[in-house]
């Protein structure tokens, strides 16, 4: 039986300043220092703005604190004429472990197309980035599809072509959950996290679809985490607007 570790994450967006971050991983690292969180038995990252990565690295390195850091996103080149994008080699070199990709705020307000997400999400594995890959329905596509459907395509066009032996994970994002204060149910979460460890069976095989965390985000705070983290197919969480609150996004991490 495969064991995954259960990965909750923190989105922060646009928030935060360098010194900011800096106070803020700090105290998060106090709130939560203590046995089962130095052993691991919970992971716990942080996604700053660019600006950020270079400080929390920095402060992470020096204090052996155990989070894992990430980006909000990569650029799907490596290097070249592409002002005010960020290759997946400078993430790397700044050891960031993990990128968001697709998140729908870049859906949204930047165009990514499931091809640009495919593209980021080859440049991240290329470079030894976990991409974070979000997936999810708007209110609309629910009213007309269902939940699965739409994340389901595009998650089947996000893994085209991708190394079954790569570390991905995955996150069921459903628009309307976002910062809505509207958490999906335990139950559509579990329905459609089944659903995408389903993609991943079908398109990288089944080693993969049991190692890879499936993540879900929309709405997650500290008093509905343990009704999604007690569903079989959700190893974790994806946190906007709580990760911003070290006692909040604490108390998420320390669900069971
Ligand atoms: C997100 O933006 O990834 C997210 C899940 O936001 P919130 O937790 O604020 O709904």
């Amino acid at each position: 039986v495969v064991t995954r570790t259960p990965l909750i994450a923190g989105n922060w967006k646009m928030n935060l300043d360098h010194l900011q971050a800096v106070a803020f991983v700090q105290k998060l690292h106090w709130t939560l220092k203590d046995a089962k969180f130095e052993a691991g038995a919970v992971e716990v990252a942080v996604f700053p703005p660019f600006t950020n990565i270079r400080s929390v690295q920095t402060l992470i390195d020096a204090d052996k604190i155990p989070f894992s850091l990430g980006a909000q996103d990569v650029s799907a080149h490596e290097s070249g004429a592409y002002t005010g994008e960020i290759s997946g080699l400078f993430l790397h070199k700044l050891k960031c472990g993990y990128v968001i990709i697709g998140h729908s705020e870049r859906r949204e307000y930047h165009n990514e197309t499931d091809e640009i997400v495919a593209a980021k999400v080859k440049a991240a594995i290329k470079h030894s980035l976990v991409p974070v890959i979000c997936v999810g329905e708007t209110a609309e596509d629910l009213e007309k599809h269902g939940a699965s459907a739409v994340p389901v395509a595009q998650l089947r066009v996000a893994l085209d072509g991708v190394d079954p032996k790569a570390d991905i994970v995955v996150a069921y994002e459903p628009v309307w959950a976002i910062g809505s204060g509207q958490a999906a149910t335990p139950t559509q979460a579990q329905d459609v996290c089944k659903a995408l460890r389903g993609v991943i069976a079908e398109t990288l095989g089944d080693e993969a679809a049991s190692r890879t965390r499936v993540l879900y985000g929309g709405s997650v705070k500290a008093n509905n985490i343990a009704s999604f983290m007690r569903e079989p197919d959700v190893d974790g969480a994806l946190v906007g607007g709580a990760s911003l609150v070290v006692d909040e996004f604490a108390a998420i991490a320390r669900f069971p």
